[in-house]
């Protein structure tokens, strides 16, 4: 009777399981459709500069809010993208909304050094890549040094020529940085060869500063400023995670404590704020 039970149970899925699968389905319709049906928006997270507490620039993190779903999470939707090949147009639908409100920002008098954005692995494997990033940057009439792409270190590894496809982006002129460091096996003397701007120390580490994680992360700061790489730290929340990292002078930082990730019109409000405040930079 038991082996029956265990035969059926290999063939056939648990409630449970149908479920699940049938969610996947019901998402990859609905995502095939979401670019057409102008689902998808962006929102800014501000860098802050921790030295001069200006406002550096910005991430930019893809939403998609279906109206029967809601909102689905990043790190539900984007694997299914790539899965589905749909990263590469989305991805440049990413791009030029990002670029085009940069400019417009720049037109309204805000000035940041960059706008940061998230690039996956199919994206940069993609032979057009870089000629359709030439293309946006024309047609938004956005100079390449205000962009940033960012690829995370386990891109990075995955790809198999890097430092190439690194190499044809800085020609370009566009800034780069590694995204979620630390959570990779990246060897240093490799990282050292490769063209790129700023480190972003990943939120984990940054979350054990209040556990006795002071060490790795300050370690993580000497090995990226020897690197000659300018250092993010990501996911700050609060003060004290704030007061450490400024004190060990880690360049930059962005997290929930600044502001969480918002709006354009929301980011042109803090920028004034912020960049546009009589009061001296904190020392
Ligand atoms: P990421 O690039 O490492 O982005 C940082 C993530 O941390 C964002 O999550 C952001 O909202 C979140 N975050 C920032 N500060 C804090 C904080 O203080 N506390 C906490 N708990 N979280 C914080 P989000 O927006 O959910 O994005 C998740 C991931 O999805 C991103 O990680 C990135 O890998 C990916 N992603 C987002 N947008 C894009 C995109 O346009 N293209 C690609 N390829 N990937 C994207
Ligand atoms: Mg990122
Ligand atoms: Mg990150
Ligand atoms: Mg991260």
């Amino acid at each position: 009777h038991a082996k029956t039970q265990g035969g059926n149970q290999f063939c056939f899925n648990t409630p449970n399981q149908n479920m699940e699968i049938q969610r996947i389905y019901q998402l990859e319709m609905k995502l095939r459709k979401a670019l057409e049906n102008r689902e998808f928006s962006v929102v800014y997270q501000p860098l802050i500069n921790l030295t001069t507490n200006q406002m550096v620039g910005i991430e930019a993190l893809l939403r998609w809010n279906n109206p029967e779903l809601g909102t689905v999470p990043p790190n539900e939707f984007i694997p299914m993208l790539e899965n589905l090949g749909l990263i590469i147009p989305v991805g440049k639908w990413v791009l030029y909304e990002v670029c085009s409100q940069m400019k417009s920002w720049q037109e309204q008098g805000i000035i940041m050094e960059r706008a940061s954005v998230n690039v996956s692995p199919i994206q940069l494997r993609d032979k057009s890549f870089a000629w359709e990033l030439k293309e946006i940057l024309a047609e938004t009439q956005l100079d390449a040094s205000y962009l940033e792409l960012e690829i995370t270190e386990g891109t990075i590894l995955q790809i198999k020529d890097s430092s190439d496809t690194l190499s044809s982006l800085k020609e370009i002129g566009v800034k780069v940085s590694i995204d979620d460091f630390g959570t990779g096996y990246s060897s240093l003397s490799y990282l050292k060869k490769l063209p790129i701007d700023t480190l972003k120390i990943d939120k984990s580490f940054i979350d054990d500063l209040d556990a006795d994680g002071e060490f790795l992360v300050n370690t993580i700061i000497h090995i990226g400023k020897n690197l000659k790489f300018k250092v993010l730290a990501e996911g700050i929340e609060s003060i004290n995670q704030l007061l450490y990292l400024r004190e060990q002078k880690c360049n930059e930082g962005q997290g929930y404590f600044f502001s969480k990730p918002v709006n354009q019109e929301e980011i042109a409000l803090i920028y004034q704020q912020i960049n546009r405040s009589d009061l001296p930079p904190r020392k």
